[in-house]
């Protein structure tokens, strides 16, 4: 829970009292539905004046602690989430014997059920502190030790760990157990560690390594089998391997790879040591485009990556969070586009990560990138834009500022001097100062050490359409003044026959607020100049009036993927930032994105898009502008070339929105069609497109609950459960949404997948007068969900509870006057300040749509 926290200093003393050897983990799976057996056998040493610590511990019985042979009283040294350990000696042995719990919320040792067959399938996610739910321990990333972990669980389960899966034995006196004995892990982080148990679908392969044949298992529950894409998945497992072992300079460090497709998964990923888990809704059940593919083989290589920077070599705290996910992130980019099919990932993340990363470092609870992480709070709020996205942009820029080559070779020495040992951003910074012979200090006072973002804006001259200057203006936002050195590219792009091709590139330093480009003196005026092109930094980028002029016309004409990406990115920053009318962005995209060829570029747009329409717009004209946009994507989907992913998204974003008497009629015939029939030609009209569609007939009334319990019935699996849970949250209804609001808020009985699924439902923008009243009470709720509920799921209900939509002058007044008075916690007051932020934004954004609205009538 919230309040069971661990600080910085508590973690630094601990560190320098304590060296952990070793730890022995005996759990039992076979002693009920609500509790596991763990005993755990721990031994460290400690110098001569140390007298006393403490194991980290949450279980709801612990009913043994001998420390040294003495047997100590639970009662005097648990107090429920600490033992106390006094009277240590040179070296130590403590044992603690419990009955710890399972969890329904994707944190320590989560248990599901499968619906479709009853069986129980386990995971354990301990990212952050939640090693000490399953076993006692030292709960700090610089405390490493070996782990021995051994298993006792149903005898028809596979059971997966971080080293490999050993034989199992018998069970004396239950024939229907077995008992998994692992050998020693290396030494690791409590956090990586992990347990998988259950009746797991395996499939295994095998990775040719530098040295020597490492065996891979890829796994799902069994009711997924059917979609389980083996052979693509271990090929880009395979490539991953390849590209990493190559570009680390390092073997793989561990001796076998284990992926696992789980259930109710919170995250996308986590990196345990050779026993990666994974978002089980990777395994694609239903036709999903290429993005998903794209996205998927990130996270693969993103967790890979992990394995040497994380694994291998860790942070000592969690300040330096941001340098384990920036660095997996930016590494995992790279693989892909160097050895996948994916060679345009840059764009993918030029539209995504970006995108996220200007949210984030444009809200009041902005940081720096390194990150003041006093205590577990500060860290569970912070797996932020800034902490991947921003910091994978800025290590993109740093590599442009020291070179690929010298960055790669700082990054080998690094893991040559720090393999199994544990690490802060000055030893990685020490180790690229001697492969460049950059002083870095300056770069990381500018980059790492200061927020917010800076706006890159072209300001040209011409005579006779030529260049007689051309100057780089950067501009910093008030709160967060700073002026940063930039390693830029500016692209010169003219209209061709084959689209806009770029005629010149030229690479420069942007310092201060002028930057003359001498360079392009003389150059031709071409139709459009992009500042930061090839995106080697991270900036606002804006356009001259030309160049504006030349993407409005004809964005999907650039013949750069890249460059399309960073001019969707700069207008739809444009449109956040109330220079771009919701209304003007809705035509630009229409027009623009049928010729955009990068999947995930259409899809992040066709949601920016539909984020226009609901937040951004005049909520006077939304009616209009709604509809406007249903009737362009029903165009555009009826033009897209049949069973294309184009096809697919742009009807997915279609039926989001549909409303019309004629549109709904659709929706019901493609109801009764597998391929679209004559409304769609060569759409896949299968399980999860059906969930879509009836969503939606769903949300405006169109649908009621038989339909929803017969697609249940087609459909009973976790997934469709969920959707289902989703479908009835979304319901039109005063009582439905009473129903939700009692299901997720004043209790706390729903798995966490169900749950996020109920919260998600429960705003639509045709519901705002049904939602309002519960704006007060959201308010209300809040102290008390971080009170009670784990970390996780009080995130969860606050952020996705937060009325977004409700976007008005006066609710915004509410929340704002609700934060002066409640008296929360800095982790749930960053929640709602972020939320305020954004609503304020919202606010700004329609009085820009209303204006060009008012100016368009009186024309
Ligand atoms: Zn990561």
């Amino acid at each position: 829970m919230p309040g069971i926290n661990l600080t910085r200093d508590e973690a630094r003393d601990r560190s320098i009292m304590v060296d952990v050897d070793s730890y022995e983990i005996e759990l039992d799976l076979t002693t009920g539905e609500k509790t596991f057996g763990s005993v755990t056998t721990v031994r460290f040493r400690c110098p001569d004046d140390a007298e006393r610590t403490w194991l980290d511990f949450i279980a709801p019985a612990v009913t043994e602690v001998v420390l040294n042979g003495t047997s100590l009283d639970p009662v005097t040294v648990y107090d429920g989430s600490r033992i106390t350990l006094e009277g240590l000696q040179a070296e130590n042995e403590v044992r603690v014997v419990a009955e710890a719990a399972y969890m329904h919320t994707g944190e320590g040792l989560h248990r599901f059920v499968d619906p479709v067959d009853g069986e129980v399938y386990l995971y354990t996610q301990f990212e952050v502190p939640d090693a000490r739910r399953v076993f006692a321990c030292f709960e700090q990333p610089d405390l490493k030790a070996t782990f021995t972990f051994a298993v006792t669980a149903p005898r028809h389960w596979q059971v997966v760990s971080n080293s490999p899966t050993p034989e199992p034995s018998p069970v004396e006196g239950d024939e229907s157990a077995a008992r998994w004995a692992f050998e020693p892990t290396p030494r690791l982080s409590t956090y990586v560690t992990a347990i998988v148990a259950g009746p797991y679908h395996v499939v295994r392969g095998e990775y040719e390594a530098k040295e020597g044949t490492i065996p891979l298992g890829l796994f799902c529950r069994v009711s997924l089998a059917e979609h389980l894409d083996a052979d693509e998945l271990f090929d880009v497992t395979r490539r991953g391997f390849g590209f990493f072992e190559d570009v680390f300079g390092l073997a793989y460090p561990f001796a076998k790879y284990d992926q696992l497709f789980v259930p109710d998964f919170n995250a996308g990923a986590m990196e345990n040591a050779a026993c990666v888990t994974h978002h089980e809704d990777y395994v694609f059940r239903s036709r999903v485009t290429d993005a998903a593919y794209e996205r998927r083989a990130e996270t693969i290589l993103h967790e890979m990556a992990h394995m040497w920077f994380g694994d291998l070599v860790t942070m000592r705290w969690w300040d330096d969070l941001w340098l384990n996910e920036s660095f997996a992130t930016w590494a995992s980019v790279l693989a892909e586009e160097e050895a996948t099919r994916w060679i345009e990932a840059w764009t993918t993340f030029a539209v995504s990560e970006k995108l996220w990363a200007l949210r984030q470092d444009q809200l009041p609870s902005t940081h720096p990138i390194s990150a003041d992480i006093r205590d577990l709070d500060d860290v569970q709020v912070n797996f932020d834009g800034i902490t991947y996205a921003k910091g994978a942009s800025v290590l993109k820029q740093l590599v442009a500022w020291v070179g690929r080559e010298e960055f790669l070779a700082g990054v080998r020495a690094y893991f040559a001097e720090h393999a199994w040992g544990n690490t802060t951003l000055q030893d990685l910074f020490a180790q690229l100062e001697k492969t460049s012979g950059r002083d870095l200090s300056a770069w990381a006072g500018q980059w790492l050490e200061t927020a917010g973002v800076n706006t890159l804006r072209p300001e040209v001259e011409t005579i006779d359409d030529a260049y007689t200057s051309v100057t780089v203006l950067q501009e910093a936002g008030e709160e967060h003044p700073t002026l940063r050195d930039h390693r830029i590219a500016m692209g010169l792009y003219d209209d061709s026959p084959d689209g806009f091709v770029r005629r010149r590139r030229v690479e420069l330093d942007v310092t201060g607020e002028r930057t003359e480009v001498p360079d392009l003196v003389g150059e031709a005026v071409p139709d459009l100049l992009l500042v930061n092109d090839d995106d080697l930094t991270f900036a606002k980028i804006r356009l001259d009036d030309r160049s504006s002029e030349t993407v409005v016309r004809g964005i999907g004409r650039l013949s750069s993927s890249l460059a399309r990406a960073l001019c969707w990115t700069a207008t739809t920053d444009m449109l956040r930032d109330a220079e771009l009318p919701a209304r003007d962005y809705v035509e630009l995209v229409l027009g623009g994105i049928q010729r955009e060829t990068d999947i995930s570029v259409v899809q992040t747009v066709l949601a920016a898009g539909r984020t226009a329409v609901d937040l951004f717009a005049d909520p006077l004209d939304r009616m209009m502008l709604s509809a406007r946009w249903a009737s362009g994507l029903r165009r555009l989907a009826g033009v897209m070339e049949a069973g294309s992913d184009s096809q697919l998204a742009i009807s997915r974003a279609w039926a989001a929105v549909a409303a019309s008497p004629e549109h709904v009629e659709q929706l019901w015939s493609l109801l009764d069609t597998t391929d679209g029939g004559d409304i769609l030609p060569g759409l896949q009209v299968d399980t999860d497109l059906r969930w879509s569609l009836l969503h939606r007939l769903v949300i405006i009334g169109a649908a009621g609950d038989a339909h929803l319990a017969a697609e249940l019935d087609r459909d009973d699996t976790a997934t469709g459960r969920r959707q289902a849970a989703y479908a009835l949250a979304a319901r039109p209804t005063e009582q439905a949404k009473a129903d939700a609001w009692a299901q997720t808020v004043e209790s706390d009985e729903l798995p966490n997948a169900l749950l996020r699924a109920t919260v998600d439902g429960f705003h639509q923008p045709e519901h705002l007068e049904l939602v309002r009243p519960y704006v007060g009470r959201y308010l209300d709720a809040i102290p008390r969900l971080w009170a009670e509920r784990t970390t996780d799921t009080a995130k969860t209900i606050i952020v996705r509870l937060f009325p977004r939509l409700l976007a008005d002058a006066e609710i915004a007044e509410t929340i704002r006057s609700w934060l002066n008075e409640a008296e929360l916690p800095p982790a749930p007051h960053r929640l709602i300040v972020e939320g305020l932020a954004d609503m304020e934004r919202a606010l700004r954004a329609q009085a820009r749509d209303r204006t060009a609205g008012q100016a368009a009538r009186r024309h």
